[in-house]
């Protein structure tokens, strides 16, 4: 197993000259600062399943390996057959199926028995479908024209051997494995999955399943980001919850370091008293204190942890997921070998009206409604978590002093 090499102490700075920073400029900042830093093992594709590849992947053999035939039916020499005819054309005894060869000679002006799947014979080139023959035990009977070649599948027609089939970063999926099975690879060098852990830090906050008293609220981003992250295809690491106290921060990131190759902390990112995660991130002269130009968002704390990236989250829910949505999950594609990719939105008309200011980029929680239009929460109250589960995506309005109304072209990003 190969390991990648760490992260550099200022990877998450910001380029300077601004007070707020766009979204755009942050994700180039951690486009151009992060690299791989899960190694790579070999596993057999059948557990491949969900694993970014490690290298590139070529075929070890072609697909088909072999001309076969695409239907049942008569195989026949095409040349032998000018014209519109009908013809009468003797059977040679046998036949071609799959897994079972005709290996026997198809002299000049006969025709063989052939099935679906079956390796075309030497001697006939062309693959007459089964309903346009009439047939007895010996002989085969039909119309021209033929069309030379059809109904047969070329050796190689989908990827030739040495061709390259998949690239490295690919995330395999299921038809994936398919295409790996059938150009003879049966093993795959991958990276180990990118461990994520998370952790949610707040004197006020507790577990669901504990007793709340009245000036404390439920934990709900630990709940929400493991889920995230195992929805993006990373592995989650649970590191609880620990309350607004440095000594006992600092013990649990130490222990997520190990556990973890990133961490997601959410709360504690300001630059407050109780703010502890940015403070410790401070002691390591690795902080960088994001103020991006968005819409919701806060300060992201972003630093290194012995070796390991920390991206500090504010601590209110509706900021965590759309930060953790907008940040964090390219930024984990980076890390994981991924490779960098940004999700991929689609335009659709406004089912909304909005009044824009100038200087944030907002994203909005919405979904889009019969018509394919996007409608939006009624609330944009950054603490409506309710307003997150009722969406399927967000709606991205970059930055600029306008009015959004109904019709308007916007950017929907699903989650
Ligand atoms: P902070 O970023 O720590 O200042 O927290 C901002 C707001 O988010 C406060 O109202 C917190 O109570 C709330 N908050 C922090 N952590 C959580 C959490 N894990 N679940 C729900 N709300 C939280
Ligand atoms: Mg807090």
């Amino acid at each position: 197993m190969s390991l990648p090499p760490p992260l550099k102490n200022d990877c998450f700075a910001l380029p300077p000259g601004h007070h707020w920073t766009p979204v755009d400029e942050a994700l180039e900042a951690l486009r151009t600062a992060l690299t791989p830093i899960v190694g790579t093992e070999t596993l057999p594709i059948f557990r491949a399943l969900g694993r970014v590849l490690a290298a590139d992947v070529t075929a070890q053999r072609a697909n088909p390996p072999y001309a076969n035939s695409a239907v049942d039916g008569y195989a026949v020499r095409a040349a032998d057959w000018p014209g519109a005819g009908p013809f009468t054309v003797p059977l040679v005894p046998g036949r071609s199926a799959a897994g079972a060869p005709f290996l026997g000679d198809i002299p000049p002006g006969h025709a063989v028995r052939i099935l679906t799947g079956a390796m075309v014979p030497a001697g006939v080139d062309t693959v007459l479908l089964q309903e346009d023959t009439s047939a007895n035990a010996t002989e085969i009977a039909f119309h021209g024209p033929l069309k030379p070649g059809a109904n047969i599948r070329k050796a190689g027609e989908d990827l030739t051997k040495g061709a390259s089939a998949l690239p490295k970063g690919a995330r395999l999926r299921p038809q994936d494995l398919a295409l790996l099975a059938a150009i003879g690879v049966s093993q795959v060098t991958v990276h180990t999955p990118l461990r994520i852990g998370v952790l949610s830090t707040g004197d006020e906050v507790v577990n669901a399943s504990d007793p709340a008293q009245p000036h404390q609220i439920y934990d709900a981003n630990r709940p929400m980001l493991l889920a995230q992250i195992a929805a993006w295809g990373f592995q989650p690491v649970d590191l609880g919850l620990v309350p607004d106290n440095r000594a006992a921060l600092a013990a649990r990131l130490n222990q997520g370091a190990q556990q973890a190759d990133m961490i997601l902390t959410s709360g504690g990112a300001s630059a407050g008293d109780e703010d502890h995660v940015s403070a410790l991130l401070d002691q390591t002269g690795s902080l960088n204190l994001w103020r991006i130009a968005m819409k919701p968002g806060r300060p992201l704390a972003l630093g290194l942890w012995e070796g390991t990236p920390i991206f500090g989250l504010p601590g209110n829910p509706v900021a965590a997921f759309v930060c953790a949505h907008i940040f964090a999950k390219p930024a984990a594609r980076a890390l994981s070998g991924e490779g960098w990719q940004l999700d991929q939105g689609f335009t659709v008309p406004a089912a909304f009206t909005k009044k824009m200011k100038a200087g944030r980029r907002e994203y909005l929680r919405a979904r889009l409604n019969a018509d394919g239009g996007a409608e939006v929460f009624a609330s944009e109250g950054s603490g409506r978590i309710s307003g997150l589960s009722w969406a399927t995506g967000l709606v991205d309005l970059p930055e600029g002093e306008r009015l959004v109304q109904p019709g308007d072209p916007v950017r929907f990003l699903p989650f």
